[in-house]
């Protein structure tokens, strides 16, 4: 691809895809239409509709020279799992081979499950695992280096059932919001809406960096962040990279990036570059939580790859580099109608603004129910440099509403009745009790990790490199709750209007600790926080027991979502998860410390030497304090490096045989951690004294400082 070509944008959209457009087309009216009940309502796909799908999606994936297909799925590893195989059947007695592609085959694969994470689900002499086509997210057609693959987005299950994967539960998240919302419209007179459908839009952000010097570095390449780095003199302080122009280089690459996605039917919408010198942000038009979650895979994989095509390297670790901001994933997200109602928008009829209120204030009471549960879904090991470190979000889940609904709330809580709204362009409510609402009241507050922004919420706290399943999983799921709640109360209530009202002062009252429009960094919101009793839990280890309390399992298994051992297993997994990485991260320290930077100091040290004997030999008097004194700042952080690297040897090994499980995964926070910091600040103060030319690794400033 050339990078002066242009494009034909609407053209070019949607050409990888298998969307309704082809469907349309190239099916058989029976077909297309059958196909379509079975997305838009779940009803079961016959085999022979399967086998007629099956069949034009290979011809049509042919034509855009795909050679293979494969079910693309996501298991509990972080990233999208894919196994591929040809279209071609044995070769027939001529020695050609035919292309085939059977139902069975797009509805059900059987790849070998034991190889991926299922926190004992699935025993190992029970290999199998299934995937079952998502029909509700297309099918697209690849193309790399590989060739063109066939994809079709897939669950994945064990042989029992259980979900080994991020989408199945999504999905079943998606239903039973659906259902409860549905009620819940219901009881306000919407008797046409048939489906609510949780909308997704992402923003995505990462940093980019050159290829070579990323080769260079082991902690990058291993571990996906420096463990090692002085700060350059100059960080993000000056404010000039956020929005700035973006350089030839990286806009050559956004350019592609862009093409790519479009292809495939991804939104992809705004680019800009972010607050950290090399960092930028993409991201897409919302779409169906399932379909936004695969998309979110598709754009890490393009921003990937992409970038190695142009001799770069895009980082999606939550932290690349200590010092300067980490990266995250806004995950905006709102609850819409089939025929095109958002319930988190404020509406313009008084009976659209007090179902409003009621949604708001459902959510509010969902996110104090299970603040523990969306603070553990964003849970992510790079994250824990993120939240409940110095930047943005804090670890503490709040809610920020904005001046005006906060203002409404205080006046129901303490008057009973809110009469006024604060700013001016109201919009009635029609019941006496409840205040006017402003339609575009809310401010922008971005400290908070959880915000109504005008007619969604942003839920700021997922790592850059995380699926967002899991916590639209969550937030699917405790609204459902409150919903579930509301409507168990208010349908067949005599008087409704009084009911709500009563209702909305109930919860208001009982979840106002949640809400906070403060600066969440400072450290007044975490004692603040504290009175409120609200969680405070800084580390992933801290954050995953949400995932198993009795609240949580209660919650989920009231609606199928998951299953205690499903929620079990997967925070047996998230325990491994985090012991592994950072043990990779030790042990890449040590490799690094052993191998490149003593013999780096040994080497500078003794060229100071040699540098003093030889001035004192050739002059006999001249001042060699310089060196002296240099020599004594490097030996003596030569001996602090080695003292750590030895202590950090010594804990590796002694978490090596200590069981998997949670135990482990807290000696590695509370003692790993702190042995490889010990081992990171002597390392880094000598990065400011050797010699550039003898520093083994490119700096900070090589790194973020050069595109
Ligand atoms: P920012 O938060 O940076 O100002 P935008 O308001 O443009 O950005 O939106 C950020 C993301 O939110 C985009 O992916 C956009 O498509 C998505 N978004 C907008 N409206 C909704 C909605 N109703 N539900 C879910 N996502 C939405
Ligand atoms: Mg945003």
């Amino acid at each position: 691809m050339s990078e002066c070509a242009y494009v034909n944008v609407a053209e070019i959209f949607g050409e990888d895809v298998f969307n309704d457009a082809v469907m349309q087309a190239r099916l058989p009216k029976k077909v297309y239409k059958e196909l379509q009940e079975t997305i838009r309502e779940g009803k079961e796909l016959s085999i022979e509709v399967a086998d007629v799908v099956a069949h034009e999606m290979k011809e049509w994936a042919i034509e855009k020279g795909a050679t293979h297909f494969t079910h693309w799925f996501q298991p509990l590893t972080g990233v999208t799992a894919e196994k591929h195989d040809a279209f071609i059947s044995a070769p027939m007695e001529n020695g050609k081979v035919l292309m085939s592609f059977s139902g069975k085959e797009l509805i059900k694969g059987e790849p070998d499950a034991s190889s991926f994470p299922s926190g004992g689900l699935r025993a190992t002499f029970e290999a199998r695992g299934y995937t079952a086509w998502d029909c509700t997210s297309p099918a697209f057609v690849r193309h790399d280096a590989a060739g063109g693959i066939l994809c079709i987005p897939t669950a994945f299950c064990s042989y029992t059932g259980e979900a080994l994967d991020q989408k199945t539960p999504l999905l079943r998240s998606m239903e039973a919001i659906n259902a409860q919302a549905l009620r819940f419209l219901r009881l306000f007179g919407n008797t046409t809406s048939r489906r609510v459908i949780p909308s997704v839009g992402a923003e995505q952000e990462y940093f980019l960096i050159d290829r070579e010097k990323w080769l260079k570095r082991k902690d990058l390449t291993y571990t996906g962040r420096t463990l090692f780095g002085a700060m350059p003199p100059k960080g993000q302080e000056m404010d000039d990279h956020y929005f700035g122009a973006v350089r030839q280089k990286v806009g050559a690459y956004m350019k592609e990036v862009n093409e790519e996605l479009w292809r495939l039917g991804v939104t992809a919408k705004t680019q800009h570059n972010e607050v950290a010198p090399a960092q930028h942000e993409l991201a897409p038009i919302f779409m169906q939580a399932n379909i936004a979650t695969d998309h979110n895979q598709i754009i890490m994989r393009v921003l990937k790859t992409v970038a190695s095509r142009h001799g770069l390297r895009c980082l999606l670790h939550e932290k690349p580099f200590a010092g300067i901001n980490g990266s995250g994933k806004h995950n905006n997200w709102s609850l819409t109608t089939d025929d095109g109602i958002n319930l988190l928008d404020p509406g313009k009829t008084p009976h659209e603004n007090i179902q409003f209120l009621l949604v708001l204030i459902c959510i509010l009471k969902a996110a104090d129910v299970h603040g523990d549960l969306l603070r553990a879904s964003a849970a992510d090991v790079g994250n824990d440099h993120r939240l409940g470190g110095n930047e943005a979000p804090p670890a503490i889940l709040s809610v920020f509403l904005g001046e005006q609904l906060e203002d409404v709330l205080e006046q129901l809580i303490h008057t009973g009745t809110a009469t006024s709204s604060k700013k001016g362009g109201k919009l009635l409510t029609g019941v006496r009790t409840l205040p006017d609402l402003n339609k575009d009241a809310t401010d922008r507050n971005r400290t908070s990790p959880f915000a109504f922004t005008g007619n969604k919420f942003e839920f700021r706290m997922v790592g850059s490199q995380d699926s967002i399943a899991l916590c639209n999983v969550v937030l699917n799921t405790i609204t459902a709750e409150v919903f579930r709640e509301v409507c168990d109360r208010l349908e067949g209530a005599p008087d409704l209007e009084l009911a709500i009202h009563d209702l909305i002062k109930e919860f208001a009252t009982e979840h106002q600790r949640i809400v906070f429009n403060g600066n969440g960094y400072s450290k007044e919101w975490e004692e603040e926080a504290k009175r409120r009793g609200l969680p405070d839990l800084p580390s992933m280890v801290d954050a995953i027991p949400a995932l198993t309390s009795e609240k949580a399992v209660r919650l989920f298994e009231s609606f199928g979502v998951f299953t205690r051992a499903e929620l079990e297993s997967r925070a047996e997994i998230q325990y491994e998860t985090y012991a592994k990485a950072i043990n990779v991260e030790a042990r890449t320290m040590i490799d690094m410390a052993s191998k490149q930077f003593i013999p780096a100091v040994i080497h500078y040290i003794t060229r100071l030497a040699d540098s003093a004997k030889t001035v004192q030999a050739v002059t006999g008097e001249a001042d060699v304090s310089v060196q002296v004194e240099l020599l004594k700042k490097c030996s003596r952080l030569l001996a602090e490096m080695q003292t750590a690297l030895k202590e950090l040897e010594k804990l590796t090994a002694q978490a090596a045989s200590m069981e998997e499980g949670r135990n482990r995964a807290i000696f590695y926070r509370e003692q790993i951690i702190p042995a490889m910091e010990a081992l990171r600040s002597p390392v880094d103060q000598l990065e400011m004294i050797v010699d550039k030319e003898m520093w083994p690794v490119p700096s900070y400033g090589d790194l973020i400082f050069d595109l």
